[in-house]
């Protein structure tokens, strides 16, 4: 429990390192994350292990198995979050990872222990996610210098405002025969191991997400002026497919989301006449989610069509499912019954997690904790303590469930 209440106070401490005052956001390369890698490079020397920032910006810590230059078992999560985030997706795996580190008697495993906080998953600042997990898998595009933050700072400026020199990130790169595997603890950010009343979960894929800008155009012009049957209103095109969009989600079962629209020019007396728009789109398999999303387009280029606007499309992001590997899934659900579960539960993620760049080098699986009401990316994420008790005690075991089969 002593373990526990430290990871939530170590929680509660990052959520402090915040660049709003009234909310809580920190973000890829910002001032805060390069304090909250402080923090952690901290905690995990208290932890025992040797630490380095890598050339992408992650924080990183290792010691060494009962050799050294063991392959390691990778711990982690990510410490950037969305905009008004909670203080437990991500920084709660990071920690219980560190804890974790600093409970095992490193020198009696057949695999060194790194533990790793990776600079940027959410992708709030540059919009492409997993920037730090890629570097490290060495799966990085070289056309994301390029991308820039809403101060149209761009990632290369960003990363010499850091201290870090982009030359240099292929040095953050990891071969697949430094590891034995990753393991990473989360929130479930869902609600289905509250409903079935278990405080932990056993993850047996990541779904795969798309994320795309739509823009609709059509004309803007006075308010007044113009009678309905000579408009080209974009915004009343696009708000027909956001209603579409969900409707086709629910019917496919998938994940549609439209987070984030903007109405050009923005005038009160002005009508639209240009929409740009997100959708988030993820499923448990990658054929349904792309034919729902073939159904978008469609939708789209009807409502286009009967209201004389123009539509366009652009991929922003796209990870296919990755299915967690089944040793480390059997170390995980050992793990969960060490902590009191005889019957661990199975989820899929319906969120995107690190390991899905990670599994480029190394097999991975994952941890779920409970979460109060399935609620994340947002101010009232919360977690019990005694969950994340029985998750120190289940990654713990997990580790050493590990050890023992490699050994
Ligand atoms: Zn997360």
């Amino acid at each position: 429990m002593n373990d526990a209440k430290l990871i939530l106070e170590r929680c509660d401490e990052l959520a402090t390192l915040s660049s709003e005052p009234d909310r809580m956001v920190r973000v890829h390369l910002s001032r805060q994350h390069k304090t909250a890698n402080e923090l952690v490079a901290g905690w995990m020397s208290e932890a025992g292990l040797t630490t380095w920032q890598d050339a992408a910006g992650n924080q990183c810590g290792r010691v060494e198995g009962r050799e050294p230059g063991l392959p390691a078992l990778l711990l982690g999560s990510h410490i950037d979050t969305v905009p008004d985030a909670g203080r437990y997706d991500g920084m709660l795996g990071v920690l219980l990872a560190i804890a974790v580190a600093g409970r095992l008697d490193a020198g009696t495993l057949p695999f060194a222990i790194e533990v790793v906080a990776f600079s940027d998953e959410e992708g709030t600042r540059f919009g492409t996610a997993l920037l730090g997990s890629r570097a490290l898998s060495g799966t990085w595009n070289d056309d994301w210098w390029n991308f820039t933050d809403t101060d149209g700072i761009s990632l290369f400026e960003a990363f010499h405002d850091f201290g870090l020199d982009p030359a240099r990130l292929p040095g953050a790169f990891r071969r697949p025969e430094e590891f034995v595997g990753y393991l990473e603890a989360h929130i479930e950010q869902g609600p289905f191991l509250e409903d079935a009343d278990r405080a932990l979960g056993v993850v047996t894929s990541i779904a795969g997400a798309r994320r795309l800008e739509f823009t609709m155009i059509g004309k803007a012009g006075h308010a007044g002026g113009s009678p309905y049957d000579r408009r080209k209103d974009a915004l009343v095109g696009a708000s027909e497919l956001v209603v579409e969009i969900e409707r086709i989600s629910k019917l496919r079962g998938v994940i549609g989301t439209v987070g984030k629209l903007e109405v050009f020019p923005g005038g009160v007396n002005v009508i639209p006449g240009r929409v740009e728009f997100t959708i988030d789109l993820r499923a448990e398999f990658d054929d349904e989610r792309d034919a729902a999303l073939e159904l978008f387009m469609s939708a789209a280029e009807v409502i286009a069509g009967r209201r004389g606007l123009q539509f366009h499309s652009r991929e922003l992001y796209r990870a296919d499912a990755v299915v967690c590997d089944l040793d480390l899934r059997a170390g995980i659900e050992a793990g969960i019954r060490a902590a009191g579960d005889a019957d661990p539960m199975a989820i899929w993620s319906r969120a995107g997690h690190d390991g899905m760049a990670v599994c480029a080098i190394t097999p991975i699986a994952m941890l779920f904790v409970r979460c109060k009401g399935g609620i994340s990316h947002h101010p009232d994420e919360h977690v019990r303590v005694a969950d994340v008790a029985a998750a120190v005690t289940a990654f713990e075991a997990a580790v050493l469930a590990l050890a023992a089969t490699a050994a």
